[in-house]
């Protein structure tokens, strides 16, 4: 087994590397930081469990320990990180220096040249940049990001379209509160209601889908040449981001074509990759946040409502934000550091 620590494990997305680690074919839970404020605490006393099943017992009488390299006991291999961007931009250096792979749900370094930002069904190529990573910042460490939740739901359908020539995408997206994490909105604001802007949302929609569905060429990443606009909406839902996405092609693929590329996605040779990776819809009304979050055990992508529009196709898509749009993501990249020899 590898021995694996979660940065910020107390958090919405710390409970889920907590509940997906648990019973994981690879990997084993070693140890567990948060803030100053919770280190030195059991995790069930520092942990507002809010997961749908009971916290894990081999996790719930550890110690939480201070986020910092001394910390962490030797023999861990890979951290997986869920630290408030700002404090990752801060600390998460300390370890890269230490020399540990780090697999990273933060958005700091998303869009730096020498950072993989990666889902291993779409771009594991980008993982080639590791190499140039450790010569220019003088790491023994390595860095991997995954995009931001309201990113990777609409990715890999896209990815998918690529056959036909992406020339343009518009998305608008109806996501749910835990994408905000614990304190992230106050239910007076949120409750019968929604807030039709997300701060920085929509740029990193735009940034990071054509960083991901760019070209690794010569030791970079050749982005997209396609226009992304995206417009972010938060709504009372508690997990799972609904995205309305329309997309202009160089060709004119037919909405069967298109349904066919869905269904063909390829899958990843990974323990958490689901399979099929894009579950296809046919009734209108579908994918719906309540009923449709949990597709292949939360790691599914699910789309429905194909049909053309005047200029391409349009579609909705939904996936469990802080399963597969967080910790399940940064686990899937963590088999594939696996798989390529990085740990
Ligand atoms: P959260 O619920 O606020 O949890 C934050 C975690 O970081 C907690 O464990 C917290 O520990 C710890 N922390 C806070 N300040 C710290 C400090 N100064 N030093 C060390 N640890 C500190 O946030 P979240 O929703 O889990 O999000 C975590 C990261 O994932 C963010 O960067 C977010 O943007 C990203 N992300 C979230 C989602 C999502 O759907 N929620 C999706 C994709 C990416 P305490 O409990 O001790 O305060």
């Amino acid at each position: 087994m590898i021995e694996v620590g979660i940065l910020g494990a107390t958090g919405a997305v710390g409970q889920r590397f907590i509940q997906l680690l648990t019973d994981h074919p690879e990997f084993s839970i070693r140890v567990v930081t948060a803030s100053e404020d919770s280190a030195g605490e059991t995790y069930r006393s520092a942990a507002k469990w809010r997961v749908d099943t009971p916290i894990p017992e081999a996790v719930a009488d550890r110690t939480v320990r201070e986020t910092a390299p001394e910390a962490i006991p030797e023999d861990v291999d890979l951290l997986f990180s869920s630290l408030p961007s700002s404090v990752a931009e801060q600390v998460e250096p300390d370890f890269l220096e230490a020399g540990y792979v780090v697999s990273s749900n933060s958005s700091n370094e998303r869009q730096a040249p020498d950072v993989p930002l990666v889902i291993p069904e779409v771009n594991p190529s980008h993982l080639e940049l590791l190499e140039i990573q450790q010569e220019n910042r003088g790491w023994d460490g390595a860095l991997v990001k995954n995009p931001n939740c309201s990113t990777i739901t609409m990715v890999p359908p896209l990815a998918a379209l690529s056959e036909f020539g992406i020339e343009r995408i518009h998305v608008a997206t109806l996501q749910a509160v835990s994408g905000a994490g614990y304190s992230g909105v106050s239910s007076m604001e949120i409750i019968d209601n929604a807030i039709p802007h997300i701060g920085g949302e929509e740029t990193k929609m735009e940034n990071e889908s054509r960083k991901l569905l760019g070209e690794y060429e010569a030791g970079s990443i050749e982005w997209l040449d396609a226009g992304v606009t995206a417009s972010c909406n938060r709504i009372p839902t508690i997990d799972g981001h609904l995205e309305n996405v329309f997309v202009e092609f160089e060709s004119d693929p037919s909405v069967e074509a298109v349904e066919a590329a869905f269904r063909d996605a390829p899958t990843a040779d990974l323990p958490s990759a689901p399979d099929p990776l894009v579950k296809v819809f046919e009734e209108p009304d579908r994918p719906q946040p309540r009923l449709d979050r949990m597709v292949g055990d939360g790691m599914g992508i699910a789309v429905g409502g194909v049909q053309e529009t005047e200029s391409g196709v349009q579609f909705n898509v939904l996936a469990h934000n802080t399963i597969r749009g967080a910790a399940g993501a940064s686990i899937l990249n963590g088999e594939l550091l696996a798989a390529e020899g990085w740990l």
